[in-house]
C-alpha cells in the first residue's frame, strides 16, 4: 500500500500537502470530503461510514468464495467419508454373513449325514421294498433311533413310495409321524437320490416350523421311498442367531422370510406372491396355511456411497439398510445381513462438517491476517499523516501567533489611546460642568448684587443713623443699629459662602449625606430669581432626616440646575409654583422637583438628556440636564422626567438611601 499526496487548494495554508492514508482512496470518485475538511484527524478514518461500507463489501467478497469452497469441501468430504464408512460397514457385514453361513452350513451338514446314512442301510432298503416283518421293523427303528440320537435331531423317519410314513426314530411317541400321509410335502415329492436337500416347512400337527433334510431311496431307477430328518427350526434359529449383532433374515425360495432376528418379520414375503404360489402354499401346507403378508422390500436409488440401499420393514415402519447376502449351498435359501447406515451417515456428516469448519477457519485466519496487515499499514500511514498535519498546523500556528502578537500590540496601543482620550474627555466634561456652573453663577450674580446691595444700603443708613444717635448720646439706638449691621453682614457672608461653595470644585467623594441642606442651599441660591418672578416654592420633606449616598456639592449643583430650568419653564405661568418633595421609597431616596409650567413636548421628552439639546436658543447651552444625569449616574442613581397630569414637568432624582 502506498500513501497518496494530495495538494489541497487551501489558500489560508498556502496550498499545503495532505497525505491520504485511506486504503480505499482509489475506489472513491471524488476527493475524500472528510480528509479535506479535517486532515488533522486521520486515525478517525476507520469510523467513517464510507470506510465501514467498503470494509463490509470486502468482507462479503471474501465470504462468498469461502462459503462456496466450504460447501464444496463439505459435500465432497461427506461423499468420501460416507463411501468409506459404507465400505467398512459392508466389510463387517460380509464377515458376518460369512460367519453365519458357515455356522449354518456346519449345523446342517451335521444333520445331513443322517438321511444319507439311513438311505444306504440294507434293512431300510428292504423295509421299503416290502419286508415289513416285526424284526425288520424293529431293526429299522433301532437304526433310525441310533442315527437320530447320534446327531441330536428331532426325528428321522422313512416314507414309502405312496408318501406314507412307515418307520420313525420316535415310534410310539405322540409326535411320531407313523402312518401319516405326507405325500403333499415337497421333500416327499422332490428329494433327490444320493444327496440331501433341505426343505422348510411348518408342522401341521404342532404348528412348529422345521427344517427337513431329505433324500430319496432308489433301486434300479425305481423310487422306493424317502428318508427325512427333521431339525427343530427354533433350535436352529437359537443356535444360528446366537451372538448376531445385526439384523439377519433368511429368505426361502418362495421369497418368504422363514428366519429373522426380528420376530415380527417372520412369514412375510418379500415382494409379491402370485396366485399360483399361494395355491401351492395351500396345497403343500408348507407354511401350515398361515397368511403370508407382504413386507416392504425395495431397493433405493440413488445409492449411498457406491452401495445401493434397501428399504425394508413392515408397512409404515420401513427403514433403509445396507445389505449383504449369501446363499449357503446346503440351505438353498438366501441369508441376508441388514446394516443400518445411519451411523456411517452421521459419522460422515460430522467429519465433513469438521473439514468445512477447518476450511472456514483457515479462510477466516487468512482474511484476519490480511486485514491486520492492511490496518497496521494504514495506522502507520495515518500516524505519518498526523505528524505531517501536526507540523503544518504548528507552522500555521506560529505564523498566526506572530500575526496575533502584532495585532495585540496594535490593540494595546489603541487601548492606551482610548484611555487617554477618555481622560481628556472627562477633563472637558469637568470643564463643561464648571462652565455650566459659571453660567449659573453669572445668572445668579445679578440677583446676588441685588441681595448684597440691599444690606449694604441698609448698613450705610444704619451707620449714618448710629453716628447721629452717638452724637445725641442715644447709645441704646447705636447699639441696636450696630447689632442690625452685624446681622446684615452675617447674612451677606452666608450668601457669598453659598456661592463660593457652589462654584468650588468637588473632590468627587461619594459619602452618606443628608439631603435637606443641599435642597435648602439650592433654594437659597435661587431665592432672588424666585422672588423676582413671584414663584412660590413648596418644600415637603419627611420628618426623619433623609440621607443618601452622594456628593452633596454636586447634588446641590444638580438641584440648582433643575430649579433654574423650572423657573425658565414658569415664565408664562400665572401662578407659578415649584414643589420640592423628598421621600424614602424602599431602599431609595427620592427628590422630585415639579413645576406647573409648560411641561415637556414629545420631542423634548426624548432628547432631554442629550448634550447640547436646548429649546432656549438664545441663552441655553443644552448641557445642564446631560451633566446632571451624568452626576446622578455617578452616584449609582438615576434622573428621569415626566409630565404631571395637572400640567407641568416633574424631574425625579433616585438615589441609594442611607439608613442608619
Ligand atoms: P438649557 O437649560 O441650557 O436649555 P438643559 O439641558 O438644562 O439646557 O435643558 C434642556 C431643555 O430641556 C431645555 O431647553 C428645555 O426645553 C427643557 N426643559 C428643562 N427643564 C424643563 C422644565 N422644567 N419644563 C419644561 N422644559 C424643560
Amino acid at each position: 500500500m502506498t500513501m497518496t499526496l494530495t495538494e489541497t487548494g487551501d489558500s489560508a495554508t498556502g496550498g499545503s500537502i495532505m497525505i491520504n492514508p485511506c486504503r480505499y482512496r482509489e475506489r472513491c470518485v471524488e476527493p475524500c470530503p472528510r480528509l479535506t475538511i479535517n486532515p488533522a484527524d486521520p486515525p478517525d478514518l476507520s469510523n467513517l461510514s464510507c470506510m465501514r461500507l467498503f470494509r463490509r463489501r470486502d468482507a462479503i467478497v471474501h465470504l462468498v468464495p469461502t462459503a462456496f469452497v466450504a460447501v464444496l469441501c463439505f459435500v465432497g468430504s461427506y461423499h468420501h467419508f460416507l463411501a468409506k464408512g459404507m465400505e467398512a460397514l459392508n466389510k463387517t457385514a460380509i464377515q458376518e454373513v460369512t460367519l453365519h453361513t458357515q455356522r449354518l452350513e456346519r449345523e446342517i451338514a451335521k444333520f445331513g449325514m443322517l438321511p444319507l446314512a439311513a438311505s444306504m442301510n440294507r434293512d431300510v432298503i428292504d423295509y421299503l421294498k416290502g419286508d415289513r416283518t416285526a424284526a425288520r421293523d424293529e431293526a429299522v427303528t433301532r437304526i433310525l433311533q441310533s442315527l437320530n440320537e447320534s446327531a441330536g435331531a428331532s426325528q428321522t423317519f422313512v416314507i414309502d413310495a405312496t408318501g406314507r410314513v412307515v418307520a420313525s426314530s420316535n415310534r410310539g411317541l405322540s409326535d411320531s409321524f407313523i402312518a401319516r400321509d405326507l405325500s403333499y410335502r415337497r421333500y416327499v415329492q422332490d428329494a433327490p437320490a444320493g444327496r440331501v436337500e433341505g426343505y422348510y416347512g411348518i408342522g401341521t400337527t404342532t404348528n412348529m416350523p422345521g427344517y427337513y433334510l431329505a433324500t430319496a431311496v432308489e433301486e434300479s431307477g425305481r423310487r422306493l421311498g424317502t428318508i427325512a430328518t427333521k431339525i427343530e427350526f427354533d433350535r436352529l434359529e437359537r443356535y444360528w442367531l446366537n451372538g448376531a449383532q445385526r439384523q439377519l433374515v433368511v429368505i426361502d425360495g418362495n421369497g418368504v422370510i422363514v428366519l429373522a432376528s426380528r420376530a415380527d418379520w417372520k412369514y412375510h414375503v418379500v415382494g409379491k406372491l402370485s396366485a399360483q404360489q399361494q395355491r401351492s402354499f395351500y396345497d403343500t401346507k408348507q407354511y401350515n396355511r398361515a397368511t403370508i403378508a407382504p413386507l416392504v422390500w425395495q431397493s433405493i436409488t440413488p445409492s449411498v456411497g457406491d452401495r445401493s440401499l434397501l428399504r425394508a420393514g413392515l408397512p409404515g415402519q420401513a427403514r433403509d439398510y445396507l445389505t449383504v447376502s449369501a446363499i449357503p449351498p446346503s440351505l438353498s435359501m438366501l441369508l441376508m445381513v441388514l446394516v443400518d447406515p445411519a451411523d456411517a451417515q452421521r459419522l460422515a456428516l460430522a467429519e465433513a462438517g469438521l473439514i468445512a469448519i477447518a476450511v472456514v477457519l483457515v479462510a477466516l485466519g487468512m482474511y484476519i491476517v490480511h486485514e491486520k496487515r492492511l490496518a497496521s499499514q494504514e495506522q502507520r500511514f495515518a500516524g505519518e499523516a498526523l505528524q505531517a498535519t501536526y507540523s503544518r498546523l504548528k507552522a500555521q500556528f506560529e505564523q498566526r501567533s506572530a500575526q496575533l502578537r502584532v495585532a495585540n500590540d496594535g490593540l494595546r496601543q489603541e487601548v492606551a489611546e482610548r484611555i487617554e482620550s477618555e481622560r481628556r474627555l472627562r477633563g472637558y466634561q469637568d470643564e463643561l460642568l464648571r462652565t455650566e456652573n459659571l453660567a449659573v453663577i453669572g445668572e445668579l450674580s445679578a440677583g446676588l448684587a441685588h441681595e448684597v446691595n440691599q444690606p449694604l444700603a441698609a448698613m450705610a443708613a444704619l451707620s449714618e443713623n448710629a453716628e447721629r444717635f452717638l452724637q445725641r448720646g442715644d447709645l441704646d439706638t447705636v447699639q441696636f443699629n450696630l447689632s442690625r449691621i452685624g446681622d446684615l453682614i452675617a447674612r451677606m457672608a452666608t450668601l457669598t459662602g453659598r456661592l463660593r461653595s457652589f462654584a468650588r470644585r468637588s473632590d468627587g467623594e461619594i459619602t452618606a449625606a443628608p439631603l435637606a441642606p443641599s435642597i435648602e442651599s439650592a433654594v437659597t441660591l435661587m431665592s432672588h430669581r424666585l422672588k423676582k418672578d413671584g414663584i412660590e416654592v413648596k418644600s415637603v420633606a419627611p420628618e426623619e432626616p433623609l440621607w443618601a449616598c452622594c456628593d452633596n456639592i454636586r447634588l446641590e449643583q444638580v438641584l440648582v440646575n433643575l430649579l433654574s430650568n423650572a423657573i425658565e419653564a414658569l415664565a408664562d405661568t400665572e401662578e407659578p409654583v415649584i414643589e420640592i418633595r423628598s421621600r424614602l421609597a424602599g431602599d431609595k431616596a427620592l427628590i422630585e422637583v415639579a413645576d406647573n409650567g409648560t411641561g415637556l413636548s414629545e420631542t423634548v421628552k426624548h432628547r432631554l438628556f442629550e448634550p447640547f439639546f436646548t429649546t432656549r436658543k438664545a441663552s441655553g447651552l443644552g448641557l445642564g440636564l446631560a451633566i446632571s444625569a451624568n452626576i446622578i449616574n455617578s452616584f449609582d442613581g438615576s434622573l428621569c422626567a415626566e409630565n404631571r397630569p395637572q400640567g407641568g414637568a416633574l424631574f425625579r432624582i433616585t438615589l441609594k438611601a442611607h439608613i442608619a
